[in-house]
């Protein structure tokens, strides 16, 4: 019979548990725990990472542990994800700033979860796994990603990316998003709003594009923006979905590979 902290929604104390800490931890950290205390912690996370330390993350919304977020990426790196730039990168981003403050107790279980509108903000696991894929061990340079949703995925791209540009065709979402990265002052993301199927002509090609929703196929315009030797990853399918890498051969070749079945929300063409 399933226990009832491993049935959804999770309390934060099941979440804590099988991070391999006591309650008693849980209790410690969100109870008791200060800004200052906070602040501290997420200074000694960048400090290891020898990432400059943005203010606003100083003046973080939530006290999370860091623990919280090392588990997160254990569990990642568990599933299969190796690349040290990705898992670094998710180390270093509050995944609890991107959601609603009902949900902060669940923002490091490895699933997805609602940002509104319909929409969900994406799994970890397949957040990391889709940056590893798109990087294939390579510097990125200029990377395009369609879907910005709550920005939790251009804000780990931008640590795995030199200029990160990202579009959403839900007005709401967009602004969101804004929202949502203003405080962690990150230099190299730029949002649109739009209809990501079109790409982004006058600043293509891109070293890497990545598909946050899913489509029956992959829209030309976006293949056409790719570089000689770039990458694009997206899910491809309506129900049944499958995860796809196409690298761009030469000007006119592209070669597409399937790599594991996954679960996004559909592509839609146009804005609301
Ligand atoms: N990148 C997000 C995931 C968002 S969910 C994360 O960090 O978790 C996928 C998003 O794709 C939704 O917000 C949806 O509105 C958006 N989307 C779907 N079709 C789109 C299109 N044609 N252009 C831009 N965004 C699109």
């Amino acid at each position: 019979m399933t226990s009832p902290e491993k049935r959804f929604p999770l309390t934060l104390s099941s979440v804590v548990q099988s991070a391999g800490k006591s309650s008693n931890t849980a209790n410690t950290l969100y109870s008791g725990q200060t800004a200052m205390q906070n602040s501290r912690q997420i200074r000694d996370l960048h400090q290891k990472s020898m990432e400059p330390v943005p203010l606003a993350m100083l003046l973080d919304r939530e006290p999370v542990p860091e623990g919280l977020r090392k588990a997160m990426v254990q569990r990642v790196a568990q599933l299969g994800v190796k690349d040290k730039v990705v898992l670094d990168a998710m180390l270093s981003i509050p995944r609890h700033a991107f959601l609603e403050p009902g949900m902060v107790g669940q923002a490091y279980v490895d699933a997805s979860l609602p940002i509104g509108h319909h929409q969900t903000i994406s799994q970890p696991y397949i957040v990391a796994r889709m940056i590893e894929l798109m990087r294939g061990g390579r510097d990125l340079d200029r990377v395009l990603e369609v879907g910005t949703g709550c920005g939790y995925q251009a804000a780990v791209l931008s640590l795995a990316a030199k200029e990160v540009f990202s579009i959403e065709r839900i007005r709401a979402l967009h602004e969101l998003a804004k929202i949502n990265l203003r405080p962690l002052r990150i230099a190299n993301i730029r949002l649109h709003y739009g209809d990501g199927c079109k790409g982004l002509k006058l600043v293509a090609p891109f070293d890497g594009i990545i598909l946050a929703a899913a489509g029956i196929e992959i829209p030309n315009e976006l293949l056409q923006q790719l570089k000689v030797g770039g990458r694009l990853i997206a899910p491809v399918g309506g129900k049944k979905q499958i995860l796809q890498l196409v690298e761009r051969i030469s000007e006119a070749e592209w070669h597409s590979s399937e790599i594991e079945q996954c679960h996004f929300v559909p592509l839609r063409s146009g804005v609301t």
